[in-house]
């Protein structure tokens, strides 16, 4: 792990800082689904681009995009981050049956969706449903398939349900993932991404980044267990929808972000899979300024934002007690 720039900036964004450290958790646990949510709309309008194709500054909830979005609305990443916290609520240790029943309803109902029409499901989400479908199987596939997003983008529910408990938070992560991405990348991203959430809603700050993948993770995170993303040239930087390579750029966006909102810019400028880079880039910033350092503009663009600070709101006294 590289030495820390975490104590470059300290931000002091919070003209609404809650009081007490419960609230202070109960407002970073905000940050981090509504973070998720705004990061996954704030780049929707440009998935798939190239990074020399998006605008500066950034249009910002402007809609539009591959899936023709109004404006705020979200796509599979929050969609499918709804499903896991529904089914954390349901059963806090995470039913995996349970779990894929919510992600078929959602691409069959659009249960979760922002429009009522399910948008943006990944290739490897799609045969994991099917194979559940077809022959109950609780296991994502392992042949024929990349080391997709999918299990990192949904996150963060896990980490503020088991916030207080992180060795559980890692163990959940991994069984979330498994239901549709069960490569070992995305397992091993999913569980460190937890620990790193759940440093962040313990109130890290920016060291939260730094939190070690364990040893026996970091065989599986190649470049993202050196710590790379604090000081990479953006250009490295893929964010092509592979697991380690949207959750490098992620780092790399919050590491250099002065705050909430210039963290998802950052990610979402990088082009590519924009709206994960996002929601990835918007569940750490979230979990890390918390939901007071969120524009206000912001989150009255945002589809729904009421009913997501409640379902974050929900996980929390779970978690909490
Ligand atoms: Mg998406």
């Amino acid at each position: 792990m590289s030495s820390s720039p975490c104590s470059a900036r300290r931000v002091s964004p919070a003209l609404r800082r809650p009081e007490g450290e419960r609230e202070a958790r109960r407002d970073r646990s905000r940050g981090a689904l509504l973070g998720l949510a705004l990061g996954d709309a704030l780049g929707a309008p440009f998935e798939g681009w190239r990074r020399a194709e998006i605008p500066a500054p950034l249009p910002e909830f402007a809609g539009g995009g591959t899936h023709a979005l109004p404006p705020g609305a979200w796509t599979d990443d929050t969609a499918l981050a709804l499903c896991l916290a529904d089914a954390l609520l349901a059963n806090p240790e995470l039913d995996p049956a349970d779990l894929l029943s919510r992600f078929c309803r959602w691409a069959e109902a659009g249960e979760n969706s922002a429009t009522g029409i399910v948008v943006g499901i990944g290739r490897t989400t799609a045969v994991a449903l099917e194979r559940f479908r077809a022959e109950g199987s609780l296991n994502g596939p392992r042949q024929g398939v990349a080391p997709t997003n999918g299990g990192v983008m949904r996150l963060a529910p896990v980490a503020i349900r088991w916030q207080f408990v992180p060795s559980r938070a890692g163990r959940i992560a991994r069984r979330q993932s498994l239901v549709t991405h069960a490569l070992p990348e995305c397992l091993a991203a999913a569980e460190w991404l937890a620990a790193i959430l759940t440093a962040a809603l313990a109130g890290a700050g920016k060291a939260a980044l730094a939190t070690p993948p364990g040893a026996e993770l970091a065989p599986h995170l190649g470049v993202l267990a050196e710590g790379r993303f604090w000081q990479a040239d953006p250009a490295t930087l893929a964010a092509d929808g592979m697991a380690l390579a949207t959750l490098e750029a992620a780092l790399w966006a919050v590491a250099g972000a002065a705050d909430f909102a210039d963290a998802l810019r950052r990610a979402v400028a990088l082009g590519g899979d924009t709206d994960t880079s996002g929601a990835l880039a918007g569940q750490i910033a979230g979990a890390i300024w918390g939901a007071s350092a969120i524009p206000q503009v912001w989150l009255e663009k945002l589809h729904e934002s009421a009913h997501i600070t409640a379902r974050a709101d929900a996980l929390f006294d779970a978690a909490a007690g």
